[in-house]
């Protein structure tokens, strides 16, 4: 008899909490706003990571007509090149695995037979230093690893002495410290803030100080920082070395070797991304409000739609962004950098360079601070023929046509693009915060101003995805925070 008893209390007490566990399971719909990186790369966590949630549905917007945000190619003269972000570190894990998922090529730099191409720091009327020149073309991949040639690199050390070591010491910490972003959920918490996320690994103290005083500390000589360092982030970030020292230890690290790119466009990884995470992706749709209703969010575009959401993330700059919020938010104020590129298909003019032909001018042209100097950087992208090359040209303001037209000898074709780009890094940097209004309004790129690439913006995009799975109610599956389930999680570098 208290057998039977003891059964039917349990069959009750098993059913009760089916009921209550199945009427408690929140469905939530979740509304992301941008489809580059770090849209699709959250969309892609929040499907792939353990949780007891079910999402009813997954939506992103995108204003553009076609996804990836600031990895986007052009078409010049029949060619496809990179446009925005082109290049990818070999530790970036995220992006690694992301190729590798979905079945995409590398462009390595050895495709582009990177190491033989010529760099040279001009100062607007010499070029300060000029590796040897090379006879063949390069698609100007890793700017360091250029002038890393056997004897470009003993030309590289007589001019800067051991700083060079020392400058490859500065990053190498950097690098280690963001790879730390890959341990295992066991080991790394979900961040509710950027501050307490780079504290954690070790880089916030990088974002406090200016780049220049990071390696002033670091030894480096004066020469070294004031020429190629400030080569490398005008190249990297259009800025000079004013930046943060963690922007500046990124950009370093953008300049080294074994940096590849997907074969056909880096932007194929939000798009394949989003083909796999069973997401509604509204195409040409700009929100334009987020409003508050307790309990979700009212997004209204502007083709006139309305989608309502638990769950709304912001997965784009708001530094020039026109959404509206109600209530209203308030994050600190941060500047965008433009950087204005500029492609033509023509051939350098070798007068404006003071040189007497076409072929002394190197391949990749960098520059220091200057008061008048008009560019950041010019750079071959491809040659087709004697008279017959693509360049690629960074500038800080629009380019004038007069100033083409001095620059380059023949010009077959001219495309502009205007980026909002990256943040103007300055250090002390401050942060917005991740979770924008207390509750389920994110904010991805708060994050990018401690650095802004594919990869950060897919590593804030992972954290998100931990905070909103760790901060939603009826999510019990703990192992988001800490579980030894979530060892696997842990990426490698033998992916
Ligand atoms: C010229 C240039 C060179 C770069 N070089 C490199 C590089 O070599 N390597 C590297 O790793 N990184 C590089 N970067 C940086 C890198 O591109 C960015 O950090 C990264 O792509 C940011 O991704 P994201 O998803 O955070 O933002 P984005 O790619 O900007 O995506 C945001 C998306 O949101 C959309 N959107 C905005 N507002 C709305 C709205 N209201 N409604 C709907 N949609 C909206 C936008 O159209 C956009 O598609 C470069 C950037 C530029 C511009």
């Amino acid at each position: 008899m208290a057998t039977k008893l003891l059964t039917s209390s349990l069959l009750l007490l098993l059913s009760l909490t089916l009921i209550i566990s199945t009427s408690s399971t929140p469905s939530p719909d979740i509304c992301i706003i941008g489809s580059g990186i770090a849209g699709s790369s959250l969309a892609h966590f929040l499907r792939t990571y353990p949780t007891n949630l079910t999402f009813n549905s997954i939506k992103i917007f995108e204003r553009h007509d076609i996804v990836g945000g600031r990895t986007s190619t052009i078409n010049l003269g029949g060619d496809t090149f990179e446009a925005g972000a082109s290049i990818i570190h070999p530790k970036n894990l995220h992006a690694l695995n992301f190729t590798k998922l979905l079945g995409l090529r590398h462009n390595e730099p050895s495709d582009n037979d990177d190491d033989d191409s010529s760099f040279g720091i001009w100062d607007g009327d010499k070029f300060l230093f000029k590796t040897v020149q090379m006879p063949k073309w390069g698609l100007g991949f890793g700017l360091f690893s250029k002038v890393l040639g056997l004897w470009n690199s003993f030309r590289v050390f007589l001019r800067y002495g051991v700083s060079v070591f020392r400058m490859q010491r500065f990053v190498k910490v950097a690098v280690d410290c963001f790879g730390k972003y890959y341990d295992g959920f066991d080991s790394r918490p979900v961040f509710e803030n950027v501050e307490e996320m780079l504290k954690w690994a070790g880089l916030y103290e990088l974002t406090s100080r200016s780049l220049e005083e990071e390696l002033g500390d670091a030894g480096l000589s004066p020469k070294l920082i004031s020429e190629l360092v400030t080569v490398i982030t005008r190249v990297n970030y259009g800025q000079s070395v004013s930046i943060s020292g963690l922007a500046g230890a990124v950009s370093l690290a953008g300049s080294g070797d074994g940096l590849w790119s997907v074969k056909g466009g880096n932007w194929q990884i939000a798009a394949g991304l989003i083909n796999r995470s069973d997401v509604i992706l509204h195409l040409q749709e700009e929100i334009e409000t987020v409003s508050y209703f307790g309990g979700f969010y009212e997004l209204n575009s502007t083709k006139g739609n309305s989608y309502n959401c638990e769950v709304a993330v912001i997965a784009t700059p708001l530094d020039e962004s026109n959404i509206r919020f109600s209530p209203s938010i308030s994050i600190p104020d941060r500047k965008l950098q433009h950087t204005h590129a500029t492609f033509v298909r023509g051939l350098l003019n070798p007068a404006y360079f003071s040189l007497n032909s076409v072929w002394e001018i190197p391949e990749l042209v960098g520059t220091i601070e200057a008061p008048n100097l008009p560019f950041s950087c010019i750079s071959v992208l491809k040659k087709y023929s004697e008279d017959d090359v693509a360049y690629k040209i960074f500038t800080r303001t629009p380019i004038e046509e007069s100033l083409l037209d001095r620059i380059f000898s023949l010009r077959k074709e001219t495309i502009r693009i205007n980026w909002g780009a990256y943040p103007h890094f300055k250090a002390p940097e401050v942060f917005a915060p991740f979770v924008l209004d207390g509750f389920h309004l994110y904010y991805i790129n708060a994050f990018e101003n401690a650095a802004s690439t594919i990869e950060t913006s897919a590593v804030a995009a992972e954290n998100v995805a931990r905070l909103i799975l760790s901060r939603y109610p009826g999510e019990t599956s703990s192992n988001l925070r800490n579980s030894a389930a979530s060892v696997g999680m842990a990426l490698h570098l033998d992916l």
